[in-house]
C-alpha cells in the first residue's frame, strides 16, 4: 500500500464515505502529447486522496476497496462534478479542443443506466462528447455482457473516445478489438519501461503497434521516462505518449501554469 504514514487498521468502506464527506478526494492530471511533435492534446485525470486518518491513499488501494464494495458510484460522482470545473478551466484558458480522459472501474461498464447518465451529464453541463475519453482496462470487457456492449456503443455514438488501457496484461479477447468502437490501445508502462533492454517486452511491443495500426486503431505508450524510450516508441510509429518525461500528474492549475497554449496544434485530436 502507498500511503505517507502508515494506517493503523484496514481502511473500510466507511472511511472512503467519510473521505468522500470531508471533500478528501481530489483529481490530479497527466498530460497526453502527439509523439512526433510532442503537442499537448488533453490530459487523463487520476484520482487521489488525501486521507486525515491514512495519509495519502493510492487508487490502487482505494478504488479495489470502492468497487468492491459498490461505492465507486460515489466516487465517480465526484470526479465528474470536478471534471465539469476543470474542462471549464480549460476552455477559459485556451481555446484548443483538449480533452480530459476519465478511467472507468470494470464494475460501471456493465451498469445498465451509464451510459444514459453520462449523456444527461454532458447536456446538463453543454459538454461536447469529443471533450471526453473514457479508458477501460480489459477486465472490464471480460463480462461481455449485453449492458457492457450497449454502454459502449451509446458512449461511442456520444462521440466520446474510448481506450483500453493497461493493453498487454490483461485478458481481452482479440475479438474485442474488431467488434468493439475502441478508438485506440493504451500499452502498459510495464513494456515501456522495460522496452530498452528486454527484447522480448520491444518486440511486443512492435506487435501491439503493428497489429493496432492495421486494425485502424491509436496507440498511446504509458509511462515514458526516458528520451531514448520517446525516441524508441516514436520510430515504432506509437501515436501517443504520457509518462513521467512528458509531465508527472498534477493539479490543473498548476498544469495550466506551466504549458502554455500551442496555437499550432488547434485542430489535432488524439
Ligand atoms: P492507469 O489508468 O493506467 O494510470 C496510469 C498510472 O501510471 C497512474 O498511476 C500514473 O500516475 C502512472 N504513471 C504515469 N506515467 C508514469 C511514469 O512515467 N512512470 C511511472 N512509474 N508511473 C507513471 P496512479 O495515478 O497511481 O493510478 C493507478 C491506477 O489507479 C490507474 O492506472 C487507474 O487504473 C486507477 N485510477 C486512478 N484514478 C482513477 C479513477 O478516477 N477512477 C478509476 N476507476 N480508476 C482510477
Ligand atoms: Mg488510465
Ligand atoms: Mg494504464
Amino acid at each position: 500500500m502507498t500511503t505517507s504514514q502508515a494506517p493503523h487498521r484496514p481502511i473500510e468502506i466507511a472511511d472512503i464515505l467519510q473521505g468522500i464527506e470531508a471533500g478528501e478526494f481530489h483529481l490530479v492530471y497527466q498530460p497526453q502529447v502527439d509523439s512526433r511533435q510532442g503537442h499537448l492534446l488533453g490530459f487523463e485525470s487520476l484520482m487521489r486522496w488525501e486521507s486525515a486518518t491514512f495519509g495519502t491513499v493510492s487508487p490502487d488501494v482505494f478504488i479495489g476497496i470502492a468497487e468492491s464494495r459498490g461505492v465507486i458510484h460515489s466516487l465517480w460522482d465526484c470526479l465528474l462534478e470536478q471534471v465539469v470545473v476543470d474542462l471549464r478551466q480549460l476552455a477559459e484558458r485556451d481555446s484548443a479542443p483538449r480533452h480530459i480522459a476519465l478511467n472507468l472501474s470494470a464494475s460501471q461498464l456493465p451498469v445498465p443506466e451509464l451510459s444514459r447518465h453520462i449523456g444527461e451529464w454532458l447536456i446538463g453541463h453543454s459538454l461536447d462528447g469529443a471533450q471526453i475519453h473514457i479508458e477501460i482496462t480489459e477486465s472490464a470487457l471480460l463480462a461481455d455482457s449485453p449492458e457492457v456492449m450497449d454502454n459502449l456503443r451509446h458512449l461511442n455514438e456520444l462521440g466520446i473516445k474510448l481506450w483500453l488501457d493497461d493493453f498487454g496484461t490483461g485478458y481481452s479477447s482479440l475479438r474485442h478489438l474488431v467488434e468493439l468502437p475502441i478508438h485506440g490501445l493504451k500499452i502498459d508502462k510495464l513494456f515501456i519501461t522495460t522496452v530498452e533492454e528486454n527484447i522480448a517486452h520491444f518486440r511486443l511491443v512492435c506487435a501491439i503497434i503493428a497489429m493496432a495500426s492495421s486494425l485502424g486503431l491509436k496507440t498511446v505508450a504509458e509511462g515514458i521516462e526516458t528520451e531514448n524510450q520517446s525516441q524508441i516508441l516514436t520510430q515504432l510509429g506509437c501515436d501517443y505518449f504520457q509518462g513521467y518525461l512528458i509531465g508527472k500528474p498534477d493539479r490543473m492549475d498548476n498544469l495550466l501554469a506551466s504549458w502554455m497554449p500551442d496555437r499550432s496544434s488547434q485542430n489535432e485530436t488524439l
